[in-house]
């Protein structure tokens, strides 16, 4: 597993590098391994190495993994769409679920954040758009209804409101989608102080995000490799021969 773990030590670079680049510490920015699609035994492998935040985008994926990671510290972070009957699951797992874009998925969170006692951290994810065709197409709260979102959100009891989350949209420069995403942060942020965080930025923009204040980057194939199927399928596939 020692490609894996040079791998994470690369993507953790680059972090650096881009965090000093914009004047920022790079101890503010949480390097989240998206281990969606690739066997619990690699996220077992970088958790033994000290690495703590782990995506997923699939709750059965999600629960599968974290029942085979046992007692290891690990702190998942949902990063797919949620559908609110799965809500709960999710919610016991303690993960930070960063694509809240609707207010019925926030009360469904919060009656499961108020039923175990403990809150649930929760991410805005707003849709920074893209090509014609593709609106929509990851999910995301349309960027004119976010502040109010943000508000009805952060006043239910069951939820932390920790901040916004996005995809740069395909086929873009990244940096002004990001810019936008900061600039509409850091008005949430003007009401809702605990909305610190904003998660942008994957294996190929992370630099980009980072330069626009990033402070929880999602990187999933600088880390584990290319993923065998489209964005986000689940299936079985061999171990990277790299990686052996
Ligand atoms: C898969 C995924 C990532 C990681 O993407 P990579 O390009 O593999 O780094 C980040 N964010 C979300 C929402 C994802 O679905």
């Amino acid at each position: 597993m020692a490609g894996l773990e040079q791998n994470l030590r690369a993507v953790r670079e680059r972090i650096d590098a881009a965090a000093r680049a914009a004047g920022r510490d790079p101890a503010a920015v949480t390097l989240i391994a998206v281990s969606k699609t690739w066997p619990a035994d690699d996220v077992r492998a970088l958790a033994a190495s000290g690495h703590r935040d782990f995506g997923e985008n699939r709750v059965q994926e999600l629960l599968a993994k974290a029942a085979a990671v046992g007692e290891q510290p690990v702190r998942w972070h949902f990063i797919g769409q949620l559908q609110r009957n799965k809500a709960a699951a999710v919610a016991r797992l303690g993960a930070v679920v960063h694509s809240v874009d609707r207010l019925s998925l926030a009360e469904t969170l919060s009656r499961a954040g108020e039923g175990q006692g403990r809150p649930v951290d929760v991410l805005l994810q707003v849709d920074l758009g893209g090509p014609e065709g593709e609106l929509g197409a990851r999910g995301g709260a349309d960027p004119q209804e976010v502040p109010a979102l943000a508000d009805a959100v952060a006043a239910l009891p069951g939820l932390r409101l920790r901040g916004l989350m996005a995809v740069a949209p395909r086929g873009e420069e990244p940096r002004p989608a990001f810019d936008r995403l900061a600039a509409l942060a850091e008005r949430v942020r003007g009401d809702h102080p605990g909305a610190a965080e904003l998660s942008a930025g994957m294996s190929g923009d992370l630099e980009e995000a980072i330069a626009a204040g990033a402070t929880l980057v999602r990187v999933g194939t600088a880390i584990f490799g290319d993923r065998p199927l489209p964005c986000g399928e689940i299936g079985q596939h061999q171990p990277r021969e790299s990686h052996q």
